[in-house]
């Protein structure tokens, strides 16, 4: 598939999303935030949902939040540009409450489709929310910073910028675990052009 008809597949998806009512987020949204960055990125942030800026401007990560994320971003010399930046849930739940599981069962196909499409080479969760995706049960102040390969893809676990705003004692580990990502992607790279790992398939089962 090429980039014109990678972009336009991602557009048909964030199109879907914002007209979508799969779950009653819709009824309290201002708007719904699909995602945005690069359709060629080779590492894919996720977090937990949007929150107040987000749902007024449809765009991630552009409160305090977002401005931390660009911050650590520019610390690796990476731009928003260069990445791709999406969310579990794509609707704001009101009062910015944790998602709910069945708002999450119904959301995540968006996220699966994405995924599959952009097929980064490093997926990095934001919070316990996107990290309990990939790694089940775990506690994020326990593995946060622990990469793990998987089908040929690296998953790197990260504070969500917002806990570290709330708590600056988090901060030296946030900007440590980042410190990673390159590395981890230039890893992938080698072992992907190398024949070592294929590209994952297993998201494609949850396509819709
Ligand atoms: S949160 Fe997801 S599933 Fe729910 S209405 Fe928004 S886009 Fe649809």
């Amino acid at each position: 598939m090429d980039g014109a008809e990678l972009g336009a597949q991602l557009e048909r998806i964030a199109h879907e999303v914002r007209s979508c009512e799969r779950c009653g987020l819709h009824a309290t949204r201002t708007h719904a935030v699909p995602g945005a960055g690069s359709a060629g990125a080779e590492i894919l942030f996720i977090g937990e949902g949007p929150g107040f800026h987000e749902d007024q401007q449809g765009l991630p990560f552009v409160g305090r939040s977002g401005e931390y994320l660009s911050y650590l971003l520019n610390l690796i010399h990476l731009r928003r540009e260069d990445v791709f930046i999406t969310n579990i849930i794509k609707c704001r739940a009101p009062n910015n409450r944790d998602p709910l599981p069945h708002e999450i069962e119904a959301c995540r196909p968006y996220f699966d489709r994405q995924l599959s499409l952009i097929d980064p080479l490093v997926v990095a969760t934001l919070g316990r929310f996107s990290m309990r995706l990939f790694f089940p049960g775990a506690s994020i102040s326990r593995i946060h910073g622990q990469a793990r390969i998987d089908g040929g893809r690296a998953y790197l676990p990260l504070y969500h910028p917002a806990a570290a705003l709330r708590n600056p004692n988090l901060r030296h580990d946030m900007e440590a675990d980042i410190a990673q990502l390159r590395t981890l992607r230039d890893e992938m790279r080698q072992r992907r052009a190398a024949g070592e790992i294929a590209a994952p398939k297993h998201e494609q089962k949850t396509l819709f």
